[in-house]
């Protein structure tokens, strides 16, 4: 059990001015495996004003050693990345195989790659009589999700403190553990007082406080577009700057001249990853009317073999949903697909097999699916893949690029070329072409309401600056 039971501010860990305790449920379980503070706007205001403080001497330390506090903070994530893998099989259900690699390893290599560009990263450049120097834009308030909880966290917490930002940061009060064992690395590699504050609590009084506090100077949100929205719309009333990511409904192109039987299991993969708990999962699979049922054959024997199991356990399987609230949801999305015609080609409602207790979802696959349907329009954040049929290359950029989203996206090509350029026409943040691997350094974010800003890289560091010009 991992009861948290103060925040961290200024450098210190303190009793939360807020009533009660979150608690915090093993997703394979369905028991509780912790708890943390329900946070309140005055333990915000009270960790803004300690950032805002902290702001005045941080922004000023040499960029030398800001790395090295990265370096450090690098070496104490990985020293507890078991533990970390671990606490999120827990809160989030991801296997423990794919959450070492992904949930613990990410963070660690993210952070190591922030603290590596500011070996060459230029905070300085010449314009005609002007020097325009790059300056931290000030308090950042970081509002995150659970999906992927360090990670995220990390996004915004290495790109900030890289730029010389202070931070308050509220984690998904779903999945909080985590980014209670970050403020403890924080604290152990003992980061200046008031740089980096942790409130936990909820969207709506913690969230919603650090999104419309006028001392916080750019809000970083990850999440739903619903709350994404709200975040914007409240930061407008102190002009902050905001970026925000936010969800997806990416289409995954598979051309006719692609060796179906290879590439066919790897979109299947790229759209359950995580239990399909992932923003920028392929959910469309667009493949041509020409070979749809050959499509439709293969994505079903691939899905049929996925297996589901617990998340203690090592492997290559796919674990449970995150809550029963995210169960719910997707099984009535899957009504919903079934309510506006489309076909159960695999899985379907209901529990697999033998998995009575944990959030899990049968691996499901539906064809016969319309672009105008609402399982092809909404993210359903499960393991449930819509397979759409197209005429030619124009229709199907087209029905790729008919959704409010715009986050990520595959193309599948026999010919690299033609592969690219497909890509090039795709209204949308990030392509994989031909299964071109996750780059931690490339920026990322969405076009359209998947969000705007960019995080990661050297893009990600650039977020968190403003400029200024003195002209000579
Ligand atoms: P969510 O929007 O419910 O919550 C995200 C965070 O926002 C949480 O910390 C929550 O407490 C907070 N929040 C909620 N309402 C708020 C409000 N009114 N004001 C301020 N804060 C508020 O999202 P979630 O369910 O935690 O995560 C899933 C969503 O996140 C999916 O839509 C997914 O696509 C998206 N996501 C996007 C990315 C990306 O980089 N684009 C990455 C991961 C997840």
């Amino acid at each position: 059990m991992r009861n948290y039971e103060q925040i961290y501010i200024d450098g210190a860990w303190v009793a939360s001015d807020g009533r009660g305790a979150i608690d915090v449920i093993n997703a394979g379980t369905e028991k509780v495996m912790g708890s943390i503070p329900n946070g309140s706007p005055s333990d915000v205001s009270k960790a803004v004003a300690a950032a805002k403080k902290a702001f005045e001497s941080w922004s000023q330390t040499p960029v030398e050693e800001r790395q090295k506090y990265l370096v450090r903070l690098n070496e104490a994530l990985q020293a507890r990345s078991a533990e970390i893998a671990e606490v999120i099989a827990g809160e989030v259900g991801m296997p423990i195989t794919w959450s070492t690699m992904i949930q613990a390893g990410l963070p660690a290599g993210n952070m190591q790659t922030f603290a590596t560009l500011l070996d060459t990263f230029e905070f300085e450049e010449e314009i005609g009589n002007s020097l325009v120097v790059k300056e931290p834009v000030g308090v950042v308030g970081a509002i995150t999700p659970w999906n992927y909880p360090l990670h995220q966290i990390i996004c915004k917490v290495g790109g900030a403190l890289a730029a010389g930002c202070t931070i308050v940061l509220k984690p998904s009060e779903i999945a909080p553990l985590n980014a209670f064992i970050l403020a403890e690395i924080i604290h152990e590699v003992g980061l200046p007082a008031g740089v980096f504050n942790l409130v936990s609590g909820t969207g709506t009084e913690v969230g919603a406080a650090i999104s419309s506090h006028p001392d916080v100077d750019m809000v970083s949100f990850t999440g739903s577009t619903r709350a994404g929205k709200a975040v914007a719309a409240s930061a407008a009333e102190t002009v902050k700057r905001v970026a925000l990511e936010l969800g997806g409904k990416s289409a995954n192109i598979v051309l006719d001249d692609a060796d179906f039987e290879t590439v066919i299991p790897k979109g299947l993969f790229a759209c359950y990853l995580n239990s399909g708990q992932t923003c920028t999962a392929h959910t469309r699979m667009l493949v041509p009317n020409s070979r749809y049922d050959e499509a439709v054959q293969i994505a079903v024997a691939a899905a049929e073999a996925t297996q589901v199991g617990d998340p203690t356990e090592e492997g290559m399987h796919l674990g449970p949903l995150i809550s029963q609230a995210q169960w719910d949801r997707v099984q009535d999305y899957i009504q919903k697909g079934i309510d506006e015609g489309a076909v159960v080609a695999a899985g379907g409602l209901g529990k697999p097999e033998g998995r009575e207790t944990g959030y899990f979802v049968k691996p499901t696959v539906f064809s016969n699916v319309t672009n105008d349907m609402t399982i092809a329009q909404e993210e359903i954040f499960g393991p449930v893949l819509s397979i759409i049929g197209y005429e030619d290359e124009d229709e199907a950029v087209r029905i790729a690029n008919d959704s409010l989203y715009g986050l990520s996206g595959g193309v599948w090509s026999g010919d690299q070329e033609r592969a690219m350029s497909v890509a090039r026409r795709m209204r949308t943040g990030a392509v994989d072409v031909n299964g071109g691997s996750f780059n931690i350094a490339a920026p990322f974010g969405g076009y359209k309401q998947s969000g705007y800003g960019r995080e990661n890289g050297p893009y990600g560091i650039e977020e968190f600056l403003q400029t200024k010009s003195m002209q000579r």
